[in-house]
């Protein structure tokens, strides 16, 4: 592609294919007028979403040679140089939430992730791109082979609908993957009714050894699982559903000390 070359350790694999581009912006719900847009590359999303009236649009972006180009051909862009994972969330529309958006690089798409679950109450929504593995293991459910920390913590307060998928020829340099588009949009769940960091723990330490029973999975967690019976305990954490888990979390108790 013109003047940019792709930088494989930023995960950079821009997309040639304008009317898949467009799809994706247009895969947004509309509901949410601040929009931030991750690593927008050379701009191939971004032309269909900055000079739209009804968004408040930013973009960040790390790689110092594309925020020149974005710069050069998108004046009116409002575009941060930095990375999205330092990037301070509450200040970045103020008080306001937002969308996020993006052909994300695919080197940080479980971190990206992770944010969007710490800061849900801010992001209403999130579309975009990932590889296809990681996109089914999100909008996996339970029983599939697929379904993990990711698809547990973020069906716990979100509505996951696997869009489409895109083929590796669309992009220069192509990836080695398919890939496929994601939307993410917050559910009404305010509360887990359980402790929270406790619940995340019981999920990580679950699918830690995800072939496991979860009796022998979860005694890295040193709590007494009495209370839970044991049709669930004989259960591995992939067949579990986010309400098992909050069950599992809400009825353990720490070991007596010996
Ligand atoms: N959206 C563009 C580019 C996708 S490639 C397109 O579809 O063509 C991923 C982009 O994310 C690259 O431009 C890369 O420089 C940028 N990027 C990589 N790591 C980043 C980070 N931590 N924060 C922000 N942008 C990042």
């Amino acid at each position: 592609m013109e003047q940019v070359r792709a930088k494989k350790s930023l995960g950079q694999h821009f997309l040639t294919d304008e009317s898949i581009a467009e799809r994706i912006a247009r895969s947004l719900t509309g509901r949410t007028r601040c929009l931030l847009e991750i690593g927008p590359g050379m701009g191939v999303l971004t032309k269909h979403l900055v000079g739209e009236p009804q968004y408040r649009f930013r973009a960040i972006e790390l790689d110092r040679e594309s925020v020149e180009y974005l710069h050069l051909h998108y004046p009116e862009l409002d575009v941060i140089e930095g990375d999205f994972l330092r990037l301070d969330l509450n200040n970045i529309f103020g008080d306001e939430p937002f969308a996020i958006i993006g052909n994300f690089p695919y080197n940080i798409s479980s971190q990206i992730l992770f944010r969007v679950f710490e800061q849900r109450n801010h992001i209403p929504e999130v579309v975009g791109m990932f590889q296809k593995e990681v996109a089914e293991r999100v909008a996996a459910g339970p029983g599939s082979k697929t379904y993990g920390i990711l698809s547990v913590l973020l069906s716990a307060f979100y509505d996951i609908e696997y869009l489409f998928t895109v083929h590796e020829n669309v992009f220069n340099p192509p990836p080695k993957v398919k890939s496929a588009v994601i939307r993410l949009t917050r559910n009404d769940v305010q509360q887990l009714g359980c402790d929270e960091r406790l619940f995340v723990q019981v999920v990580k330490t679950g699918f830690n050894q995800r072939r496991k029973t979860l009796r022998n999975a979860l005694k890295p967690l040193n709590m007494q699982l009495d209370a839970i019976p044991e049709e669930i305990l004989a259960k591995r954490a992939e067949q579990l559903s986010v309400q098992d888990f909050i069950f599992i979390t809400n009825n353990i108790t720490p070991e007596k000390c010996q």
